[in-house]
């Protein structure tokens, strides 16, 4: 929930409310368009000097950093929660525990990810010559996160570009602004120089201002649609995005799977963060066999979770974000019911509690034609289809714009894995669920409409750096074969190149040398 209110003629304030309570956490106003781009001019400034420093120095303000978090981890926890609904255990479990892990490997590994390093160019390595990568980084990096995880993502991803040797200005969420100025406040508290991590406040409109203001790279979490706004304003610069957008993620259950199991996976998939993560179940496929008992495990499961505010230990879900994202469950619930499917539990709003909660919804009859089947519910509801065959589970689970992650539950690990190849998503987990966003250490990212380029892992520390290549020749004592003039020799030798060189043959390319040697000749005649 955030609501803005004019302040003067020309400058608004947005208040942030808890959305399980109401009451307001905090105000901030909104960044202009031309304070957007002195920051990012700012930013700029800084990354020339940042730049130069070492691998060692990064690290110290990234583990500094870390113990800030660590100092402060059930404040930040409570406010995470108190801003996001989220349960605070969540807030701790789900947000902190992995960007703690992140920054602590990201700090360590960076440097060894960045080294330079030789690469072998086969047979031009006869001709005396060798080519090393070196890694620069790109400068600022631009930082426009979605809601659902305001703390860990926009931190995780500004940790990673520190450590590659940028600078960075966050937008975080018109939702969630006051849990982005904190990541502000860790990095002012570890020691962190002027202007090294600024966060900006403000809706869609200052992050379109970061946009136009033409940083280095924009990597961007939130829905399809803005990150298409995103991706034809760039271009006007040619900036590069990193794209984290939605998932419409699928859960395969096979009769061989152990069922206690998967329905735990499957209630924690669907309802964890009252439903609002990118890799949220949202539709669960059950073999024929089994689907009737797994159903009655995941909706008895579901009968004991407790549903309330967030800062309460025995609470599992919590308030959605806002009223709006709210509206969206209700109207998919509907459009399930509609359609003939059966609402098994839930199914409405939570009448006993006065902010915005939905009950966690267990749907059965599902199928794939059903609009909410196809589209992002980013709320707690796990519609149920079954399946009779392996293929049919493959192509029921592919059949989406989506492709951010799946899983597959069997005991047959051939088989998971066999399957797992055959899905169209950036991460499938068998047997595991949702949780690999948490693994720093991997790369993030999705398939088809879920997203462009990687975050985490060395894929994603490589999105936040431009390598070099340096191509140095040893030998330097003879002009190529390939320079001009060209002649009738020369021709011949360039034949030669295309059918034995270029067959990457050693023992071929040798019998190129008398004429190699003859183009040569020519050439130093001239
Ligand atoms: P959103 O697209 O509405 O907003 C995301 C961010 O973009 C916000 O900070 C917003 O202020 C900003 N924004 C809006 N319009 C803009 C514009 N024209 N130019 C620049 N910035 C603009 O998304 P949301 O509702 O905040 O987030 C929910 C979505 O995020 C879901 O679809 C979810 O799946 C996705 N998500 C994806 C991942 C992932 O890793 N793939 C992770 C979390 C969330």
């Amino acid at each position: 929930m955030a609501s803005v209110i004019k302040l003067e003629s020309n400058v608004e304030e947005s208040i942030s409310y808890n959305p399980a309570t109401g009451v307001e956490v905090g105000r901030v106003a909104q960044t202009s368009a031309e304070d957007v781009q002195a920051a990012v001019d700012r930013s700029r400034e800084t990354f020339h000097k940042w730049k130069n420093t070492t691998f060692r120095e990064r690290r110290a303000l990234i583990m500094k950093a870390r113990e800030v978090v660590l100092s402060e981890m059930d404040e930040i926890a409570h406010l995470i929660s108190a801003e996001s609904g989220k349960p605070f255990g969540e807030a701790i479990a789900m947000e902190i525990a992995p960007v703690l892990d992140l920054m602590q490997y990201f700090a360590r590994r960076a440097e060894r990810i960045l080294k330079p390093r030789r690469i072998g160019i086969g047979l031009y390595a006869t001709m005396g010559r060798y080519s090393k990568i070196v890694y620069h980084p790109l400068g600022v990096v631009g930082i426009i996160p979605a809601w659902n995880y305001p703390f860990s993502i926009p931190l995780g991803e500004a940790a990673m570009a520190l450590m590659a040797g940028n600078s960075v200005v966050i937008k975080p969420s018109e939702l969630t602004p006051i849990i982005g100025l904190k990541i502000g406040e860790v990095f002012a508290k570890a020691g962190a120089p002027e202007n090294l991590v600024q966060v900006i406040s403000g809706d869609g409109r200052t992050g379109a201002a970061l946009v136009d203001a033409a940083p280095d790279k924009i990597m961007f979490t939130g829905s399809v649609a803005t990150g298409k706004k995103i991706a034809a304003a760039a271009a006007k610069n040619l900036t590069s995005v990193v794209l984290e957008l939605g998932g419409k993620d699928p859960m395969i259950v096979f009769d061989d799977a152990n069922l206690e199991l998967a329905a735990g996976a499957a209630v924690w998939g669907a309802f964890c963060n009252a439903g609002q993560s990118c890799s949220s179940v949202e539709r669960l496929y059950a073999q024929e066999g089994v689907a009737e008992k797994l159903t009655k495990l995941i909706v008895d499961k579901t009968r004991e979770l407790k549903q309330g505010t967030g800062d309460r230990e025995d609470v599992s879900i919590g308030a959605m974000s806002s009223e709006r994202q709210l509206k969206i469950v209700e109207d998919h619930v509907n459009d399930f019911r509609e359609a003939g499917a059966t609402i098994e539990i839930g199914g409405k709003r939570n009448e006993a509690l006065d902010g915005l909660f939905y009950e966690p919804t267990v749907i059965t009859g599902a199928t794939n034609d059903m609009r909410p089947m196809q589209e992002e519910t980013f709320g707690p509801t796990l519609p149920i289809a079954t399946f009779k065959t392996e293929e049919e589970a493959i192509a029921l689970a592919n059949d989406s714009e989506f492709g951010l992650t799946a899983s597959v539950w069997t005991r047959d690990y051939a088989k998971g894995k066999r399957v797992a190849g055959k899905i169209e998503a950036g991460s499938v987990c068998v047997n595991e669920v949702l949780y690999t966003h948490g693994i720093g250490q991997t790369p993030w990212g999705g398939f088809k409409n879920s997203g462009r380029g990687r975050t985490h892992g060395r894929e994603g520390l490589m999105e936040l750096v431009q390598p070099q290549h340096i191509h140095v020749n040893r030998f330097a004592l003879l002009p190529d074969a390939w320079w001009m003039p060209y002649s009738a020799t020369a021709v011949e030798t360039f034949r030669g190149i295309a059918t034995k060189f270029a067959s990457g043959s050693l023992a071929k390319t040798t019998t190129l040398i008398p004429q190699l040697w003859k183009r040569i000749r020519e050439l130093r005649k001239k």
